[in-house]
């Protein structure tokens, strides 16, 4: 097994009265020091809030790699490459191919010029996904409330098990490692934090069989030295624009004024103030409890003025908005639902290019779609939605092209605040004031 340098995200000098304990023998540590006193494992971990946080982010440690390898145990001290096929990229590359360099979504030939004696194998998205589901089924085991981000990683949120586990959260994570371990025969590593964007973050600090923890007093000291694009939905393109304004640190923009940073990104400014001083708000759901947010509305009277249906639409824009931004979820396809007098049904979908939280695009999007069903058709009911939900971190990138959505957006978000301030009543767009509203 490959060890990556114990790096310890806690700044604090660990004093006696920091807690701790063993990944491996899980025996309480005391004390400053380098091994285990029970078992002389190096394994440990030690924080000052390690048995108060309770968010997890666990990810399977090469996955596609680790299960061949799991399967195979000639595989074991060889480079291995999952990937090939159609579009001849890495998929995934166990840690002796990325010490020689190698890395997911390089090109195979890239690859193979930088580890030519890796062993090559064709993905088997069958028996991952199986695997998959068994880690999860085991995850389901520690809480209930187990958001899964991909087939190999999950958030999850373990506040009020220590009762059921006679355990705090950090101890029930170690064990939960060590299961998978012996039980599935992979490896996964875990950040524990207080919010989704550091418990992510910390899980790959430590990488494989890795256990950080990020607590709340270290984490604007913490970021502040990192690049910008360990914030969510920082790309390669938007570091660059960053960059082009002279910005490449989270510390920068810890500096500078959420408002500015609005002004400046649109929607992505206020991720990036808040996310860049530690603050995330979002919580843990379960994906699978909505597959799309929609909201619609049946008319007293059939109406079939297209200027009559806009203000209809915007407001229920807004209340599918309003619910993606509270629960930090995206939708990626917008659904406009009509039916006519006659009771037939129209659904016109389309499938935008970033996902969404924001009212406007959904707005917009619907009404695009709503241009071409106005043709005199009388209708009884009209309704707008999301589907392709996933998790808010990389919605809504800032639009290089259009500078007026990113005012828009900043609009959008600034109106928002007040809603949360003062009720949702409080603010109307020029779409919704004065409209005929739900006659
Ligand atoms: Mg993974």
């Amino acid at each position: 097994m490959l060890r990556c340098s114990t790096f310890v995200p806690n700044m604090a000098p660990a004093s006696d009265k920091t807690p701790g304990f063993c990944r491996d023998c899980l025996a309480e540590q005391k004390g400053d020091v380098r091994r285990c006193h029970a078992c002389g494992s190096p394994r440990l971990v030690r924080h000052k809030e390690l048995y108060d946080l309770t968010l997890a982010h666990i990810d399977c440690d090469a996955f596609y790699a680790a299960v061949e390898k799991r399967d195979n145990p000639e595989l074991a001290d060889k480079p291995v490459i999952i990937g090939g096929g159609k579009r001849g990229v890495v998929s995934t590359a166990c840690y002796i191919a990325r010490i020689h360099g190698v890395r997911s979504a390089m090109p195979m030939f890239k690859a193979l010029e930088a580890c030519p004696q890796a062993i090559v194998i064709r993905p088997d998205m069958e028996k991952y996904v199986q695997v998959g589901r068994q880690v999860r089924a085991l995850m389901q085991e520690l809480t209930p409330l187990v958001q899964p981000l991909s087939i190999d990683e999950a958030f999850l949120e373990l506040e009020g098990t220590e009762r059921l586990h006679h355990d705090p959260p950090a101890r029930t994570l170690a064990k939960f490692a060590r299961r998978i371990e012996k039980e599935i025969g992979i490896t996964v590593s875990v950040g524990l934090s207080y919010c989704k964007f550091l418990a992510k973050v910390a899980s790959d600090l430590q990488k494989p069989r890795g256990f950080s923890v990020i607590g709340q007093e270290e984490a604007v000291e913490f970021l502040a030295p990192r690049p910008v694009t360990t914030i969510w939905g920082v790309g390669k393109a938007f570091a660059a624009t960053l960059e082009a304004d002279g910005i490449r640190t989270i510390g920068q923009l810890q500096e500078m004024q959420e408002n500015d940073l609005m002004r400046r990104y649109g929607s992505i400014g206020q991720r990036l103030s808040r996310l860049s001083r530690g603050i995330d708000d979002r919580e843990v759901h379960l994906n699978d409890a909505a597959k799309s947010v929609s909201a619609e509305t049946t008319f007293f009277d059939d109406i079939s003025r297209h200027d009559d249906l806009v203000p209809i639409l915007r407001n229920l824009s807004e209340k599918v908005s309003w619910r993606l931004k509270k629960n930090g979820i995206a939708g990626q396809t917008v659904v406009l639902k009509m039916k006519t007098a006659d009771f037939k049904s129209r659904t016109r979908n389309r499938r935008l290019e970033d996902s969404t939280q924001l009212a406007d695009k959904i707005f917009r999007t619907g009404l695009d779609l709503l241009e071409k069903e106005t043709d005199g058709t009388k209708f009884r009911l009209i309704g707008i939605g999301v589907t392709d939900l996933g998790d808010a971190g990389r919605a809504d990138p800032p639009d290089l092209i259009d500078q007026q959505s990113g005012r828009r957006a900043a609009a959008e978000a600034a109106m928002d605040k007040l809603r949360d301030k003062f009720g949702k009543g409080t603010v109307e767009t020029g779409y919704t004031f004065g409209g005929k509203g739900n006659r």
